[in-house]
């Protein structure tokens, strides 16, 4: 994950703009003195900000920047109370000719550091983030959006924290080179969180709101049906992995299962929601549909219930 590599750099930024996206989202977007020497390698690019804990705590991750090679151990060892908190972010959007990155926040209370500090957040509020920089050489990291060349089919599965995500994956679109079909399952809070966003693709936005009762991810799982796999897991027949989807565990941490596909793939599936949501997608796409195990990318971005530093 980001910070605990050498090609990612640590960042002082400070905020510029807030943009109210849609109810529960918001848009960050951040200068700093480095910015221009951030990158991005997907629209998928994940990154770490860390927030101001009681004690502070930025000083010392700034010190810790300054001095140490490897920061993130030095950062781990930080005491609680000035250990400032860690949470996982995608750029958005960045502009290195301006200085700017965006990163848009879902706000869903004041019961964790993140999504406290984006309730209250004004412009000239500083944070750290890891991000990807051009200074350093080596493997690039920290994204899972990864198209076969070939693909004729795509299936994208989010919920509102893999929205910034996905905005950004159907912006590229249009510069694949196999003009693929794509769906897109797009579960946001409420009917107007729905964004306008520019794409190629067939998109089904699923508010929460509109259908009384209902919890994260009950909408993806049921729109999923809906979904006809049947040419592709047919094409695909005699492909099956050893395993199926149930053999993998729920082991509390985050779930982050990568499809391993070589160019020539026809189909291609990329699913990041609520950890245990994300499962469930992954549970009915390889054990109910039938899809080898090596064409789903699985991602829990969160988990009901639990903080994920
Ligand atoms: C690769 C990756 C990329 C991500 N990109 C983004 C992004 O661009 N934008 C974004 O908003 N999030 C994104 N997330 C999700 C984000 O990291 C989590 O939502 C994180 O838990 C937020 O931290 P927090 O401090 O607000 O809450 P935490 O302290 O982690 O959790 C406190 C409580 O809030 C609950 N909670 C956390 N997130 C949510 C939520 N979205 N809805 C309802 N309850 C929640 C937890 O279950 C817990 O009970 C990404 C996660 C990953 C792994």
């Amino acid at each position: 994950m980001a910070g605990r590599n050498t090609t990612y750099h640590l960042f002082d930024i400070t905020l510029a703009r807030r943009t109210q996206v849609s109810p529960s989202m918001v848009r960050f977007t951040f200068t700093g003195p480095e910015v221009d020497r951030m990158t991005t390698h997907a629209p998928d690019q994940r990154i770490k900000l860390f927030f101001p804990s009681q004690a502070g705590g930025l000083e010392a991750l700034a010190e810790i920047a300054r001095l140490e090679s490897d920061w993130y151990a030095a950062y781990r060892a930080l005491p609680d109370a000035s250990r400032p908190p860690m949470r996982t972010y995608t750029i958005r959007a960045l502009r290195p000719e301006h200085g700017e990155v965006d990163v848009e926040f879902v706000l869903h209370g004041d019961n964790g550091p993140a999504s406290r500090w984006a309730m209250h957040a004004r412009p000239g509020d500083r944070l750290a983030m890891t991000a990807p920089t051009t200074e350093v050489e080596g493997p690039r990291l920290g994204f899972e959006w990864r198209p076969p060349r070939d693909v004729q089919r795509i299936l994208l599965v989010a919920d509102e924290t893999a929205l910034p995500a996905v905005a950004g994956i159907l912006e590229t679109l249009d510069a694949l080179p196999s003009t693929p079909r794509v769906e897109a399952l797009l579960e946001v809070p409420r009917s107007t969180d729905v964004q306008a966003l520019e794409h190629p693709a067939d998109l089904y936005w699923l508010p929460r709101d509109t259908v009384p009762g209902t919890g994260h991810g009950d909408r993806l799982l049921h729109e999923l049906r809906n979904i006809d796999l049947r040419r592709e897991v047919l094409a695909l027949d005699g492909q099956s992995d050893t395993a199926d989807a149930n053999d993998e565990p729920d082991t509390g941490r985050l779930l982050w299962e990568s499809a391993a596909l070589d160019d020539e793939a026809p189909f291609y599936a990329w699913v990041a929601a609520e950890s245990r949501v994300a499962m469930g997608i992954r549970r009915y796409l390889i054990n109910e549909c039938g899809l080898p195990k090596r064409y789903v990318t699985s991602m829990g971005y969160w988990r009901l219930g639990k903080a994920i530093g």
